[in-house]
């Protein structure tokens, strides 16, 4: 009899380990040297062959079943961010400014236990199974550069799957979205130009303040005035950075911020009413507008075959653990869905909040930190899923 949840538990110091000193060693996107060394050490001390420099840092190799079947990919991220950390946690950040504020860390040690867990099962794949260490996810292009290098093929990947921890939940609870799971984002920049002058004079001048307020105004109606009250989306100013001093108006006003939508339908909508709210606000106040909208991620959609599968095999494995299945949606975004536009996977959620423990700041919070003890369920969960796809079912 196999027990996953039993085997994973008894990994449980080593996941531990490895997720302490990666947080400790937090590295920003495309910088993960050392994260990456230490990943392709432990992989090659399994006896695996490893790729490195894959897509800038990533690290990639192939466990082989004992017999051919199909390809799945496991993907873990291993940035951290630019956040000076506050948690006070004896394994903290030993790189000042720099945060696993993500939980890309437990990612990581989480990828390498399933490595550990699947190679113990070799004998039971019929398939194989495809690790990706990827860098950069933080809207940096990480996932886009490993597919650009290759990584969906030699030998090609039928299905890719990955987790995330989730801190706006408690330890114990799983997510599993049939489709849609996290939003698509797009970044903006707006400079709006007018003409300065004397803040006392300003019938002389043409103020870019003011129509830059009129904008950040008048872009939320496109959430509430141009897209469904059924439908989903979000239009965010971020950043306004306009001015130097008190008595003058500036010559030009800059605004910076993201767009989240779904469906690709919302998403034309929206960006359709941005360019126009944004074009005719600015021209009627005699300002002019430059407008820049970049494509972060695509929404990350779950195959709803894949994420059966998976939600099948969370409730064989872990049969207390309150799952949310189908529905369970969120507006961040994850550049995992550029594998996803490729290849049919799953992205699901682990809850690794504890109140109680003080353990519940939100993901890039200064406080973030998770209740590791959701790292064995992590682990088994991601070792079943894959192992229930290579079709050799886990019996428990
Ligand atoms: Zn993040
Ligand atoms: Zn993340």
């Amino acid at each position: 009899m196999t027990d996953l949840f039993a085997e994973a538990q008894a990994l449980f110091e080593y996941t531990r380990a490895m997720r302490r000193d990666f947080h400790a060693h937090p590295e920003l996107g495309f910088h993960e040297v050392r994260t990456a060394g230490v990943v392709a050490k432990e992989l090659t001390s399994l006896g695996l062959e490893v790729s490195t420099g894959v897509g800038g840092t990533g690290v990639v190799a192939l466990i082989e079943g004992s017999k051919p079947g199909p390809v799945v990919m496991v993907r873990a991220d291993m940035d951290a961010l630019p956040i000076v950390e506050e948690t006070g946690a004896a394994y903290a950040s030993l790189n000042p400014g720099v945060m696993h504020a993500c939980g890309h860390d437990a990612h990581t040690a989480v990828l390498l236990t399933t490595a550990r867990l699947l190679l113990a099962h070799k004998n039971e794949l019929s398939g194989s199974v495809k690790l990706v260490f990827q860098p950069a996810e933080e809207g940096m292009g990480g996932a886009e550069k490993m597919i650009a290098d290759g990584v969906l093929e030699n030998p090609r990947v039928d299905t890719a799957l990955a987790l995330h921890v989730w801190n706006e939940m408690p330890v114990g609870w799983i997510g599993i979205a049939s489709g849609p799971a996290m939003a698509g984002a797009e970044i903006f920049k707006i400079v709006v130009r007018g003409k300065g002058g004397h803040g006392a004079v300003p019938q002389l001048a043409v103020d870019p303040i003011y129509a830059a307020a009129q904008i950040v105004s008048s872009l939320q109606s496109i959430v509430s005035r141009n897209v469904s009250p059924l439908k989903t989306a979000v239009v965010s100013v971020c950043t306004i950075h306009g001015g130097e001093t008190f008595n003058v108006i500036p010559p030009r006003v800059e605004l910076t911020g993201t767009i989240r939508t779904f469906e690709p339908q919302v998403r034309t909508r929206v960006l359709e009413r941005f360019e126009q709210v944004i074009r005719q606000v600015a021209g009627g106040l005699g300002c002019e507008v430059d407008i820049d909208v970049q494509r972060l991620t695509p929404a990350t959609i779950n195959d709803a075959a894949v994420a059966q599968k998976v939600l099948d095999s969370a409730r064989r494995l872990l049969p207390h653990a309150e799952i949310t299945a189908g529905n369970y949606i969120t507006m961040g975004s994850e550049d995992f869905a550029f594998f996803m536009e490729k290849v049919p996977g799953c992205f699901f959620f682990i809850g690794s909040a504890n109140a109680e423990k003080g353990l519940d700041a939100a993901h890039h919070h200064p406080r973030f930190d998770i209740d590791e003890s959701c790292l064995p369920s992590a682990a088994a969960l991601m070792t079943t899923a894959v192992m229930d796809h290579l079709s050799c079912g886990t019996s428990l």
